[in-house]
C-alpha cells in the first residue's frame, strides 16, 4: 500500500498550504522519507479560524441527536476502513499492526461513546427560595477549540479531543502531529464523509509553536487541549491564562509499578512487561519505575528481565514484530543518554542497554537495575523502552518512592491484600491507579493526570464538562 501525503483540512476542504510548504515525513522503521505533509503558515490559520468560528454558530444550535448521529457513521466508516488506516499509521508511527489496529477499532469506540454523551448534556433544576421562579442551571459549549496532539497515538489523541468537542456543539482546530499526519486526517475524513458540516472540524500541521502562539491568544478560540510533554504543557497553559482561555492538560509521567510480596507474579510480571513495551514505552501512561518488594524483587527482575529480552523487534507491518523503532533519532538519543548517565553513575543492565542496528530508530527493551535519585532517569520521563527496577521494604517506603516525583498520572500495583489495596488508593498521587489488571484508558472512564502531569480528563462524563459552560438562569413567572 502507497503511504498517503497529507494536505490541510479547513473549512471542509482538504488544501494545500497556501505558502505550498511541505514537511517531510519518515517511516520510523526505516528512515526513509515516504511522503510530505502540507505547512501551514498564519495565512491558512486565519481560514482555519474563520471557518471554526462560523461553524460554531450553526453547530452549537444543531440538535445533540443530529450531532450523535454523524458521530456514529463517521465511527461505522472508521471500522470499515479499520485495516487502511491502521497500515497507514505503522508506516508512520512503527507501532505493530496489531496495537495500530486496537488503536483505530478503539477510536471508533471513542466516537460512539462521546456520541451517546452528546444526548446526554443535561442541566438541571435548583429549588428556589419563592414561589414562581425557575432556577436552571443549562450547559453550553464552550466554543472554538484548538487542539494539539502528539505522535505517540496519532488517532487516540486526536479521536479524545474531536469527539467530546463536537458531542458538546463546539468547532475544533487539530494541530496534528507532524511526524505522523496521515492516519489522524484518515479519521478526521470519516467525520467529512459522515455528513459533518463544513467547518467544524478543522485539522492543520506546521511548526508547532508558531501554531499554538498564533491560535491560543486569538479571540476566536476559547479553549485549549494539549498532550504532550511537560514543559511544552506549562508554556501553553500559561498562555491560556494569560488569554484567559480554558485548558486542559495531559502531559508526562513517569509511572510507578508497585509489586508486593503478595501479588500474583506471573500475572504482574505478564501485564507489566506488555505495559511497559507497548509502542516502545512512549506512552504517558507506561510503568516506568518498578517498585518490587524484597521477598520477590530477584524473581520479579530475573522473569521481567528475559521476557523483556525474548521481545522480537522490528517493523510493525511484520505480523512477528512484539516491539517497532522508537519515533525517530532524536528519541534514541534521549534514551541512549539516559542509559549512559544511569550507567555511569553505577546502575546495572539486566538487559538491553543498546540501540539495534543502523537502519531505522530501534532501541533494545532494556530493564536497569541499582538505581539512585542521582541518576537522570529517575528524575525524566523516559518516554522510551526503559524499566527501572527499584527494591523496597515496606509500604510506606514503596509510596514515598511513588510520590517522590513532580508528575502525577498513572500508577500500578499488584498485591494480594485489600488493606494495601485501600491504603494504595488513598495514598498515591496520580490521576489513576489499576490494582492487580491493566484497567485504564476506557472512553467511560477518566483520563488524566496531577501535579505537573497537567489537570482536566480526557474521558468519561469529566471529559464533556470540558467543553461545556456552566450558564445559571432565574426565570420568575412575572
Ligand atoms: P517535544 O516536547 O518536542 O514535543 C512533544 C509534543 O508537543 C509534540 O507533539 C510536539 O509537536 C508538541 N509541541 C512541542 N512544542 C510545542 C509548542 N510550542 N506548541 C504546541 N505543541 C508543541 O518532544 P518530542 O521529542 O516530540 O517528544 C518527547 C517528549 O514529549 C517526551 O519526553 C514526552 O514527555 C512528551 N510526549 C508526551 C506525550 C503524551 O502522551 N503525554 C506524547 C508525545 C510526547
Amino acid at each position: 500500500m502507497k503511504y498517503p501525503d497529507t494536505a490541510l483540512f479547513i473549512n471542509g476542504q482538504w488544501q494545500q498550504a497556501q505558502s505550498g510548504e511541505t514537511i517531510s515525513v519518515a517511516n520510523p522503521a526505516t528512515g526513509e522519507a515516504i511522503g510530505v505533509v502540507a505547512k501551514a503558515s498564519v495565512a491558512d490559520l486565519d481560514l482555519a479560524l474563520a471557518a471554526a468560528g462560523r461553524a460554531f454558530e450553526t453547530w452549537r444550535a444543531t440538535s445533540p441527536l443530529v450531532r450523535s448521529n454523524i458521530m456514529r457513521r463517521a465511527a461505522d466508516r472508521l471500522r470499515q476502513q479499520a485495516e487502511q488506516t491502521a497500515t497507514i499509521l505503522t508506516m508512520e508511527q512503527g507501532k505493530p499492526f496489531s496495537e495500530a489496529m486496537a488503536e483505530t477499532l478503539s477510536a471508533a469506540d471513542i466516537i460512539d461513546w462521546f456520541a451517546e454523551e452528546a444526548r446526554r448534556s443535561y442541566g438541571r433544576v435548583i429549588p428556589a427560595r419563592a414561589d414562581g421562579i425557575y432556577q436552571l442551571v443549562v450547559k453550553e459549549p464552550v466554543g472554538p477549540v484548538a487542539a494539539f496532539t502528539p505522535w505517540n497515538f496519532p488517532l487516540n489523541q486526536v479521536v479524545r479531543k474531536v469527539s467530546a468537542a463536537i458531542a458538546a456543539g463546539c468547532s475544533i482546530i487539530v494541530k496534528g502531529p507532524e511526524e505522523t499526519p496521515a492516519s489522524p486526517a484518515a479519521l478526521i475524513a470519516c467525520f467529512a464523509e459522515a455528513g459533518l458540516p463544513d467547518g467544524v472540524i478543522n485539522l492543520v500541521y506546521g511548526s508547532p509553536a508558531e501554531i499554538s502562539s498564533y491560535l491560543i491568544p486569538h479571540p476566536v478560540i476559547r479553549k485549549v487541549s494539549f498532550t504532550g510533554s511537560v514543559a511544552v504543557g506549562k508554556q501553553l497553559a500559561a498562555m491560556a491564562g494569560q488569554h484567559m482561555k480554558r485548558a486542559t492538560m495531559e502531559l508526562g509521567g513517569h509511572g510507578p509499578a508497585l509489586v508486593f510480596d503478595d501479588a500474583d507474579l506471573p500475572s504482574a510480571v505478564d501485564r507489566l512487561v506488555f505495559s511497559k513495551f507497548r509502542n516502545a514505552g512512549q506512552v504517558c501512561v507506561a510503568p516506568t519505575r518498578f517498585l518490587v518488594q524484597e521477598g520477590v524483587y530477584d524473581a520479579f527482575v530475573e522473569e521481567f528481565a528475559t521476557r523483556a529480552a525474548a521481545l522480537k523487534l522490528g517493523s510493525g507491518l511484520d505480523s512477528e514484530t512484539k516491539m517497532g523503532p522508537l519515533i525517530n533519532d532524536r528519541r534514541v538519543k534521549a534514551v541512549e543518554s539516559l542509559v549512559s548517565d544511569a550507567v555511569a553513575k553505577g546502575a546495572g543492565v539486566a538487559t538491553g542497554g543498546r540501540r539495534v542496528g543502523n537502519v531505522g530508530s530501534f532501541y533494545e527493551p532494556t530493564v536497569l537495575t541499582g538505581l539512585t535519585t542521582e541518576m537522570s532517569v529517575m528524575q525524566e520521563e523516559p518516554f522510551g523502552p526503559l524499566a527501572l527496577m527499584i527494591p523496597f521494604r515496606d509500604l510506606d517506603e514503596a509510596v514515598a518512592e511513588a510520590n517522590r516525583l513532580p508528575y502525577g498520572l498513572a500508577a500500578y500495583a499488584w498485591t494480594g491484600s485489600a488493606r494495601t489495596s485501600t491504603l494504595l488508593g488513598q495514598r498515591i498521587e496520580s490521576g489513576m491507579l489499576t490494582i492487580n489488571h491493566l484497567g485504564l484508558a476506557l472512553p467511560e472512564t477518566p483520563f488524566g493526570g496531577v501535579k505537573d502531569s497537567g489537570y482536566g480528563s480526557e474521558g468519561g462524563v469529566e471529559a464533556m464538562e470540558a467543553y461545556l459552560n456552566v450558564k445559571f438562569v432565574s426565570q420568575a413567572a412575572g
